[in-house]
């Protein structure tokens, strides 16, 4: 069984990051069409899926390839400003985040210190805050 799926998986294209957006906005598309009982939403939820299993068979690499390509091109912005928020939720849990009153300069402090003296590394302004 599992000769038989390398074997048929040979020569074709596979997973990358558009198959993967294309399968996550399948499933949010696919609950959202339950929620609101839309039609629509879910025959755009299946052709979705339709194009990530053709894409996934595809034995047309090169073209795949670019598609993905153009695809990481476009997201780039969004995926970088996702991992930055990703990271500053990851943060939160031990640092506090505040901006400085002068300058509105993100300052990041460390939690649990009690009341500090916070000085901005930019305009040099103290304030007082709790961590
Ligand atoms: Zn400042």
């Amino acid at each position: 069984m599992r000769d038989k799926l390398i074997r048929f998986m040979q020569g074709r294209y596979g997973n990358d990051q558009l198959n993967r957006f294309l399968s996550v906005a399948c499933m949010i598309l696919l609950i959202l069409s339950m929620i609101v009982k839309s039609g629509i939403m879910y025959y755009v939820a299946i052709a979705l899926l339709v194009l990530q299993m053709f894409r996934t068979f595809s034995r047309n690499i090169p073209k795949r390839y670019a598609e993905n390509q153009k695809y990481l091109a476009m997201s780039s912005k969004v995926r970088y400003a996702w991992a930055k928020k990703k990271n500053e939720l990851k943060q939160l849990k031990t640092h506090h985040i505040y901006r400085c009153p002068g300058c509105k300069q993100k300052i990041r402090v460390p939690r649990g210190r009690g009341r500090i003296e916070i000085r901005c590394p930019k305009c040099r302004q103290t304030f007082i805050k709790k961590s």
